[in-house]
């Protein structure tokens, strides 16, 4: 190879949990090529922005971030700059038009070639590996994390799902599923380095379809569980459509797995389910719904809404607002509709709801929301709950942030827990987004 081994490197992650996982693989594969971890993007010799296309501002983020890198470069004229991800994908090789800065691009596919390419950017010929290769799983790879509480482990990549408004088929590719071998060996190596939270993500997580013995979602979620019994399981991104019984089942019964399921809804009518592609009408989804609280007592569900998209109308908007009454989730991502070019929305449906009328229906969305989020932190007062600590408090070195199981953040007096400890905590106060309490002990590592 003709790059210069042993140059540092500088990964900027925009986006996803998925993105935080890839910046991993990516990590490796460098390090595996002879390249080093930079301390700082001011030390770095070649900077990676990994980025994220799924928001309409997506471009405008990295381009403050290529901006500030233009001038290092001045300075560093050696200063290597790539983008990898989704905007590239999007974009394609137009971004080299775009942005003379930039040396490199790889698309999400690509990350195995990230040596070659950096080599072929020192040698000034500005590459760019955008193709998509269906067979990709970066099975093989030991991503290289962060050391903290939890690990985050890629279990599908891609979507078949193609909702009228969503990016992520054209950037990342069809839907394809990690053999349930490599999922089990990564999630030994995960326990082997000590986390005590697993993240099991997909675009499409529970659409999991094992290519080597054809299991499923709800089996792979039971076979993590038990492999890793001192560790929380969790999982995102749930489509509804894809929440089977049996799912719910392994939920359940197993101590492990996190009582928390994102569920995204995007509107609370039929119309613009349909509208949208989704899959599912509203009454398919409030059955999961009730299931989900049958067979979970006390389950935490969030959720993803979009205000305005193609042909909203009032009515679909109050029925969007009746269902975040009536399922009242903990908590929710909202955003108002914005055309993502390439899109079957963009392609095919006309962008009728006023920006105006967007924002005002956003606006009410996210106020319902948040009272309903501010009631269900204020119901735990009082209760006792699981903690993992996660981190020192951001306000006194006496103090542990963790979450519960539902997700929810707690900040509590750190006694003789550390991060990383399973910890009782009795719920004294709740504020907009935190719950307080107080320490009751260090419980056993292992979920029973
Ligand atoms: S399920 Fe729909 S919203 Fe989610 S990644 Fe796939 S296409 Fe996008």
């Amino acid at each position: 190879m003709k790059h210069e081994k042993g140059r540092s490197f500088y990964i900027h992650t925009f986006g996803c949990q998925m993105n935080q996982a890839d910046s991993a693989i990516i990590t490796a594969i460098l390090m595996d090529g002879g390249f080093r971890v930079a301390g700082s993007q001011e030390d770095a010799d070649i900077v990676i922005l990994n980025t994220c296309a799924v928001r309409e501002n997506a471009v405008e983020r990295i381009t403050h971030q290529l901006q500030f890198l233009r001038g290092a470069k001045r300075r560093k004229k050696s200063l290597l700059v790539g983008v990898a991800g989704c905007v590239p994908q999007h974009l394609k090789r137009e971004m080299l038009e775009m942005f003379p800065v930039i040396d490199f691009l790889a698309g999400p596919d690509t990350y195995r070639n990230l040596p070659a390419l950096i080599g072929d950017a020192e040698e000034g010929k500005r590459p760019a590996a955008l193709e998509f290769r269906i067979e990709e799983t970066y099975a093989g790879i030991d991503p290289f994390r962060e050391v903290g509480v939890g690990a985050f482990v890629p279990v599908t990549r891609g979507c078949n799902n193609m909702c009228a408004f969503c990016v992520v088929p054209f950037t990342r590719g069809r839907e394809r599923s990690q053999p349930f071998s490599a999922v089990m060996d990564e999630v030994r190596r995960v326990v082997e380095k000590g986390y005590g939270e697993i993240t099991l993500l997909g675009q499409n997580v529970n659409s999991y379809a094992d290519p080597e013995g054809g299991r499923d979602f709800a089996s792979l979620l039971r076979a993590v569980s038990r492999e890793a019994p001192g560790c929380r399981i969790r999982f995102t991104t749930s489509h509804p459509k894809d929440i089977s019984p049996d799912l719910v089942d392994a939920i359940a019964d197993s101590p492990n797995i996190c009582n928390h399921v994102h569920l995204p809804v995007q509107s609370g009518s039929s119309r613009m389910l349909h509208r949208m592609n989704r899959g599912h009408g509203i009454d398919e989804y409030l059955e999961t719904v009730a299931l989900l609280r049958r067979r979970i007592p006390g389950v935490s569900l969030t959720t993803d809404l979009i205000a305005g998209f193609c042909g909203e109308e009032d009515e679909d908007h109050e029925a969007t607002l009746a269902l975040l009454r009536e399922v009242r989730y903990d908590n929710a991502f909202m955003f108002y509709y914005s055309p993502r070019f390439g899109t079957a929305a963009w392609k095919t449906l006309a962008d009728t709801v006023p920006l105006a009328v967007k924002k005002q229906r956003l606006q009410e969305i996210i106020d319902l929301q948040l009272s309903i989020s501010a009631e269900c932190l204020q119901e735990a007062v009082g209760s006792v709950v699981d903690v993992l600590a996660e981190s020192e408090s951001r306000r006194s070195t006496e103090q542990l942030m963790g979450r519960t199981g539902t997700n929810r953040a707690v900040v509590f007096d750190r006694g003789g827990a550390r991060p990383g400890d399973r910890v009782s905590v009795l719920i004294s106060k709740a504020s907009s987004a935190t719950l307080t309490g107080v320490n009751q002990g260090v419980l056993p590592a292992f979920y029973s």
